[in-house]
């Protein structure tokens, strides 16, 4: 089946591949303030820091500059945008007017809370009407854990799985397909056994808990997820990563080490395949294998990120722009006075797993080499032929899953095509061969 890659990205942004680039994504960081208590996040509310929140009026500027640049993916993250709800929607809409085509925002699900309050069917009416009236693409709700108990003591929002099952049946009705945003954390594991407290997860442990997470946001009602990798940037990091985006903690709960994280990538990839008929999942297979080679051992694998020549960031306390949240010591300056016709920086960087850019980084990357170095491309399709028949299979099934689109309904027609894909089998084979003893090790 043909790609129709300007089904996914409109002519002009599909032309950036021409360039030798890809269509551009600008991660906006309304705020830093959240009411949640995440061990995994820095921004968490009660790690004391002065809170921040970007003026309407820069974020307009923000947004026009944008939209002239020609940036096709847009998201307003925290913090929780919510907290600042009126100018979250208003900004929706500006950024609707201003032709942005794929405009994404999210919670962390403490608008679902205090369910059993007899206004809640109401409220949870409006905001959903609100949102609807946008032009808004994608709106995730945080899951960390397929256990509402776990899930609600970290997050610090009590009932709120409850009341995102009841929100779901409503956001529907009026044509909003929420997705579940998984934050990998060590929250996924199964509870162990005391015997294994204190040694490496193993491939089984994050297979069973990506599988209950699966299950339970379908469950849940959720038709679109995503998975959002660990992150640990630790402030003097021998990476010389800085992040000034909050969203990554040394706690316990996100460190894995090189090892655990191979396997978690691996697991995860040979987990998705057996849901992909009965949910849409966004994560790349073909990213998750890279993402597994370059833990093993072959770092070059992986597609370089895009973050600074495509991608952008701009961080809450300042109003500044930085190639990425992680790379604080490559200040971009106002986003206004960036030429993005001239990428700051080539992409060259892997320093970490920052899904957000990693993800489309691996995956479109070879639509911009099909024309800037084809012979090379070409080569390194035939020589790979797993990664290439993992990306291909994405492609198809971006397809089926019609991008992800947060405003339509899943087509479980097209979706069952995906019950059981020839390359799913190649990568358990795979992966069988690799284990001993048994299917993953
Ligand atoms: S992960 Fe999100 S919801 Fe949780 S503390 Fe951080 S910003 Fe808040
Ligand atoms: S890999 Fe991407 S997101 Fe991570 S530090 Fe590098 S540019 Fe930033």
């Amino acid at each position: 089946m043909a790609v129709n890659i300007t089904k996914t990205f409109p002519l002009r942004h599909a032309l950036s591949f021409t360039r030798g680039r890809i269509p551009s994504q600008l991660v906006i960081q309304l705020t830093d303030a959240c009411n949640a208590s995440c061990p995994q996040c820095g921004m968490r509310r009660n790690t004391p820091f002065r809170r921040s929140l970007l003026s309407l009026d820069d974020c307009k500027r923000i947004i026009d500059h944008a939209a002239a640049s020609g940036i096709a993916a847009l998201s307003f993250t925290g913090g929780e945008p919510f907290l600042f709800y009126e100018q979250l929607l208003s900004l929706l809409h500006h950024a609707g007017d201003a032709g942005i085509p794929s405009i994404r925002t999210g919670t962390n699900g403490f608008l679902f809370m205090n369910h059993e309050r007899p206004d809640f069917t109401n409220r949870i009416s409006r905001l959903a009407k609100a949102l609807a009236d946008t032009r808004l693409y994608t709106f995730w709700i945080s899951i960390d854990s397929p256990v509402a108990e776990t899930h609600e003591r970290m997050r610090g929002l009590p009932g709120v799985m409850k009341g995102i099952e009841k929100a779901l049946p409503i956001f529907h009705e009026h044509g909003i397909f929420p997705s579940a945003n998984l934050g990998i954390t060590k929250g996924i594991l199964p509870k162990r056994p005391s015997a294994s407290v204190g040694l490496p997860a193993t491939a089984e442990e994050f297979q069973a808990g990506f599988r209950a997470f699966y299950n339970r946001v379908i469950d849940l009602g959720f038709t679109i997820t995503n998975a959002c990798y660990p992150m640990s940037v630790a402030p003097t990091s021998a990476s010389s990563l800085e992040a000034v985006y909050g969203a990554t903690a040394e706690d316990d709960s996100v460190m894995f080490t090189n090892e655990e994280k191979r396997v978690m990538f691996r697991a995860l990839g040979a987990t998705i395949p057996q849901f992909r008929s009965r949910i849409r999942i966004f994560s790349p297979i073909s990213a998750l294998h890279a993402l597994e080679r370059q833990y093993s051992g072959d770092p070059g694998y992986c597609r370089p990120c895009r973050g600074g020549s495509d991608f952008f960031f701009i961080d809450a306390k300042c109003g500044d722009t930085y190639p990425c949240g992680y790379r604080g010591r490559d200040n971009l300056g106002k986003f206004w006075d960036l030429d993005l016709g001239r990428a700051p920086y080539g992409p060259s960087c892997r320093k970490c797993d920052w899904e957000c850019f990693r993800d489309p980084s691996e995956l479109l990357a070879p639509f911009s080499e099909f024309l800037s170095s084809p012979v090379r491309l070409v080569k390194r399709l035939f020589q790979d032929s797993t990664q290439t028949s993992l990306w291909l299979g994405d492609l198809r099934y971006y397809q089926a899953a019609d991008f992800f689109h947060g405003r339509q309904a899943p087509d479980f027609r097209k979706l069952s095509r995906f019950a059981r894909e020839p390359h799913d089998l190649s990568i358990e084979e795979k992966y069988a061969v690799q284990q001993s003893p048994g299917f993953l090790a």
